[in-house]
């Protein structure tokens, strides 16, 4: 009997003690638990430390691209600060034209408006007064035989005077229309581009070639072709050349052919699109004359207008380009 109880105590005492093991695994359990799921909430906080650190980084990186690469808006691109913004875009160099980086790192857009074949009348005056009403810098292309006579010269003297524009070379002749041939005579051609120079009383060398797109920015040359011996002869002298990335087209001489609605359109598409020669930046080419009835004055003044109010828009003149190197400025 004695024996038989104390098998019973001992069993109960047994199974106490296991109850008091379970209690100590299970506290054991929920701290370790609890230990787990605060490093993990402690991992996921580093993590998410980490990552808005990266993305804090990146945005101060995309930041100094911005600034890099168009710099302020309201300030870099006035008149009086231009050494400086030539050297903003002189850093652009390293850059290249790397699309994938010019289109992350700004929401601002640059508009290089370019106005050929002038001095027209009254075309030219028209322009320049749209442009003046507006406050909005744009660049001329002219042609040395049609400057001649006291109202143009003037005219010509008084764009090259006002800080909003530039006068640039697009040759003496236009090639009297017959490219193939002009394009055939680099020798000739480039004393062609020289006798518009001094013509023209030009400050700037920057050239546009008459009836090809072809381009010789920073010693790279492309576009069309059968113009890079001239492009060539031009860049070997000093010479940028601008083609362009989007016409206002017209026809019957000077009749435009898109409304300014179509053209707005068209100057956010290309830009979205980034086909153009330089990330966030657009060349317009237009043509003097095709402003010279009231009515295509009045779609060059809603087209100017509208995109002016938009502050997303910055106008500039060629001479400000990306990637423009300073040694081609006069
Ligand atoms: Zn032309």
């Amino acid at each position: 009997m004695k024996l038989y109880c104390f098998i019973v105590i001992l069993f109960i005492g047994l199974l106490s003690c296991k109850k008091e093991d379970k209690k100590k695994l299970n506290n054991i359990s929920e701290k370790l638990n609890t230990s787990i799921s605060d490093s993990n909430s402690h991992i996921d906080s580093v993590i998410s430390h980490n990552k808005s650190k990266k993305h804090s980084n990146l945005l101060v990186k995309k930041d100094s691209l911005i600034n890099l690469n168009h710099s302020d808006s309201k300030n870099a691109h006035r008149h009086d600060s231009a050494t400086k913004e030539r050297n903003d875009h002189n850093k652009i160099f390293g850059l290249k034209s790397d699309k994938g980086i010019a289109k992350d790192s700004s929401n601002k857009y640059y508009i290089y408006l370019s106005f050929d074949d002038g001095p027209q009348l009254p075309g030219t005056y028209n322009c320049k007064n749209i442009l003046e009403k507006y406050n909005v810098r744009a660049t001329f292309f002219m042609i040395g035989v049609h400057n001649t006579g006291l109202v143009r010269e003037k005219l010509v003297d008084s764009l090259n005077d006002n800080p909003l524009f530039i006068v640039c070379n697009h040759s003496d002749t236009h090639a009297n229309n017959k490219y193939s041939l002009f394009y055939k005579n680099a020798k000739n051609a480039l004393q062609d581009f020289l006798t518009a120079e001094s013509k023209l009383k030009l400050k700037h060398k920057l050239a546009r070639l008459p009836g090809r797109n072809t381009w010789a920015v920073n010693h790279q040359i492309k576009g069309e072709s059968s113009a890079f011996d001239v492009a060539k002869k031009l860049d070997s002298i000093g010479y940028s050349i601008f083609g362009w990335d989007l016409e206002w087209r017209f026809v019957h001489s000077n009749i435009p052919v898109e409304s300014a609605s179509e053209m707005i359109k068209k100057v956010k598409n290309t830009l979205k699109s980034g086909r153009t020669h330089y990330p966030n930046s657009i060349v317009i080419l237009m043509h003097d004359r095709m402003f010279d009835k009231p009515q295509y004055a009045d779609s060059l003044q809603k087209f100017i207008s509208a995109l002016k109010n938009d502050k997303q828009y910055i106008f500039e003149t060629l001479d400000k380009y990306p990637i423009l190197s300073a040694e081609k400025i006069k």
